[in-house]
């Protein structure tokens, strides 16, 4: 079987984050306003519409440097923690594809790796810290097995998906060690994270995209 994606696939992708991030733009506002200063869903939001505006005006006919363009993009967002955690994490996506721009499954499980790379150059944060590291390392880990076993990658999405919905609910038992939820201590506990669940809806969004 031959099973890999492309340049319109990634376009198709992004397109689909964003659409899922806007539907839930003011759930994500809500959670931020819980434990941070309630910027999350616009800022998310402003940051996946920058994505897809890159991909439409892109002159670029190849699909290696297309994600580098789009996290770029996501970077200059201004307001707080969001614009470099995102742009990083698209941009490190970039690194993973090789010059012939076709993705198989192992293609996409490098690309995540690639793109929690760039993530860990600026956060530390582990599982169990209330970030939206807590969304990705489960889903950088399910995409690796799925790859790992021979699956297809939108199985591999999918399961990378579960794995990020679920590691943003669990975000509800712990105390922050990182970013404004930080300040609240013990308080914090019971409530999700937005960032953790703003990843969770990106990544659910990409396997929406696809299938
Ligand atoms: P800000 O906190 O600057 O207002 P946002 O509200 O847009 O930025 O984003 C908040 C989210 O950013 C948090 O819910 C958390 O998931 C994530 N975050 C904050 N600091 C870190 C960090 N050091 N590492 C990983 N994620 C972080
Ligand atoms: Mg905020």
């Amino acid at each position: 079987m031959i099973d890999t994606i492309g340049y319109d696939d990634i376009g198709r992708m992004i397109r689909s984050a964003a659409d899922k991030i806007r539907a839930n733009r003011d759930k994500l506002t809500k959670l931020d306003s819980a434990t941070g200063d309630g910027d999350h869903g616009t800022t998310i939001a402003r940051a996946m519409g920058i994505a897809e505006k890159v991909i439409e005006e892109s002159e670029k006919t190849e699909l290696k440097g297309l994600l580098k363009d789009v996290g770029w993009g996501v970077m200059g967002v201004d307001g707080g923690a969001t614009g470099p955690l995102l742009g990083s994490f698209l941009m490190g996506l970039d690194n993973g594809i090789d010059e012939q721009g076709t993705i198989d499954c192992p293609t996409l499980a490098a690309m995540f790796e690639a793109g929690l790379a760039s993530v860990r150059r600026q956060s530390k944060a582990q599982v169990g810290d209330k970030t939206m590291m807590d969304a990705l390392l489960p889903a950088v880990d399910a995409i690796r097995k799925a790859a790992d076993e021979g699956r297809s990658i939108i199985e591999a999405i999918q399961k990378a998906a579960e794995a990020a919905e679920n590691g943003a609910i669990s975000t509800k038992d712990y105390k922050a060690r990182y970013g404004r939820a930080k300040n609240l201590g013990e308080r914090a506990i019971g409530h999700q994270d937005p960032g953790a669940t703003s990843m969770a809806l990106i990544i659910r969004g990409f396997a929406e995209g696809l299938s």
